[in-house]
């Protein structure tokens, strides 16, 4: 058994066989950086995540790319009415995806371009596309792919060209045919100087679509492995992204994987259910890893139906699982990074291993977690180290391929989002409240500040309140 993925071009589940024997290329569309995360775009990159997780531990050498899209209408229409610079504007957010990636414990990409910085191959593309016939100069500062031109265009998404939706706020007068596209924009009245650069063909702005198709050749070549996005993105975007690279006499990707989207009580996440439901909003009232637990656990091309009552029952599901991995630490000590690590897929339950390789069927893969812990558990009652070891090792390898490993950063740094951890602290710091009170109570002022001193250094805060002291621990 191996590896196979469902590829979206094909519509066929197929054995994945990468371009070079033992390494993968992948290339996932990132965020526009115009507002803040919230759990619909968070999930696509949470899906991928699990890909390449699962991959680094089948032995392949992936090289992530996931771009940022810093230029954008959206980018300069937002800002404008903020009174902001685009750039600081498409930074700020920019900085809040990054927290929210690390905040749920995504891997870094092993590269992270920015559109802005791309721009010289975003114009070599263009001049490629023009001279190959497949893209023409309109007024000054537009170029814009001739979609008629490209016979293969519309392959991606099986649709035939007269089927397919016009944009009707896309209408420019100069351009020859109705699905034609921009991969070079003339800034519009009242851009900012600083929003446009020079070209051949005038000063202005990279389409969005060919910021993807130049990013993905720089960074992983004319031909790569596995191309990722929301199912959303299909099209127009990876359409117009394959017909670009494509025209340039490219291969382009060779997988297609989309993730579907987050519906909240049946409903496509919209622009105001958006807002309320960010990545900062939520880690206020969950931990994190619940979080990750309820969005990460869902086969990524089912939807996620997302509700208060989703986050109770991953929350309730993480406290088993991770229940087992303390009890079983506390019984026989911590299996070690390195340990949990090495573990391949032959040395893991053959269901886990046969459901990830099913085209990361998560789902399946939860339920071997689920008979593993259930094992482990019997271990503890009967007292039999050996097995309790070897069921700790196999849950965490197993865990960390979800990105849920308890000991594992961020988890682990973040006292394993466990109620335990605090419960623990909690007896101690009240304990040294409580002498507290006692000290001066007595008047002993040296002996009371000590103790506060104490807390102090641990970096805990303690405010005195009519009703007593209350603790809390410093910046969170
Ligand atoms: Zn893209």
């Amino acid at each position: 058994m191996s590896l196979s993925i469902y590829d979206s071009a094909t519509h066929v589940q197929r054995e994945f066989v990468p371009l070079t024997p033992g390494k993968v290329g992948v290339y996932l569309c990132g965020a526009t950086v115009q507002g803040s995360p919230h759990i619909g775009h968070i999930r696509s990159a949470l899906a991928f995540d699990v890909l390449v997780r699962w991959m680094r531990r089948s032995g392949y050498e992936v090289t992530m790319v996931r771009n940022v899209t810093d230029i954008d209408d959206k980018i300069l229409v937002k800002s404008a009415e903020a009174g902001e610079p685009w750039w600081a504007w498409a930074y700020k957010f920019e900085q809040e995806f990054g927290a929210a990636y690390r905040t749920l414990g995504l891997l870094p990409p092993s590269y992270e371009p920015r559109a802005t910085g791309h721009v010289p191959e975003m114009i070599a593309l263009i001049q490629e596309i023009i001279d190959a016939g497949h893209a023409y100069v309109g007024n000054p500062g537009n170029v814009y792919f001739d979609v008629a031109s490209l016979q293969d265009y519309g392959s991606l998404t099986r649709q035939s060209v007269s089927n397919m939706v016009t944009d009707e706020s896309d209408m420019e007068s100069d351009k020859r045919g109705p699905h034609d596209f921009a991969l070079w924009k003339a800034p519009k009245p009242g851009e900012p100087a600083d929003a446009a650069w020079e070209s051949p063909w005038g000063r202005g702005r990279p389409g969005w679509h060919i910021e993807c198709s130049a990013m993905s050749g720089r960074y992983l070549g004319d031909t790569f492995d596995i191309h990722g996005g929301g199912i959303d993105l299909r099209f127009p975007h990876h359409e117009n992204e394959q017909a670009q690279s494509r025209a340039a006499g490219r291969e382009f990707a060779r997988y297609w994987m989309h993730n579907a989207w987050v519906t909240i009580e049946g409903e496509k996440m919209s622009k105001s259910l958006g807002n309320s439901l960010t990545v900062r909003n939520i880690v206020k009232e969950v931990p994190p890893v619940v979080l990750r637990f309820a969005l990460g656990t869902v086969h990524y091309r089912s939807t996620v139906a997302y509700s208060p009552e989703t986050l109770k029952e991953a929350g309730a599901v993480w406290e088993r699982l991770s229940g087992f991995v303390e009890r079983s630490v506390a019984a026989v000590g911590e299996v070690s990074a390195d340990d949990v690590a090495a573990l391949g897929p032959n040395d893991l339950p053959e269901a886990f291993t046969a459901a990830m390789d099913d085209d990361l069927n998560v789902s399946a893969a939860l339920a071997a977690i689920h008979e593993k812990v259930t094992q482990g558990n019997n271990a503890l009652s009967e007292r039999d180290d050996p097995a309790i070891t070897a069921a700790q090792t196999q849950v965490r390898a197993m865990l960390d391929v979800l990105g849920l490993d308890p000991l594992a950063d961020p988890w682990r740094s973040a006292g394993a989002g466990s109620d335990h951890t605090y419960e623990a602290l909690d007896t101690l710091v009240s304990q040294i409240l409580e002498d507290r009170a006692a000290a001066r109570a007595a008047k002993d002022w040296a002996r009371a500040d000590a103790l506060r001193n104490s807390l102090t250094a641990a970096g805990i805060t303690v405010e005195d309140s009519a009703d007593g002291a209350h603790w809390h621990i410093e910046g969170r």
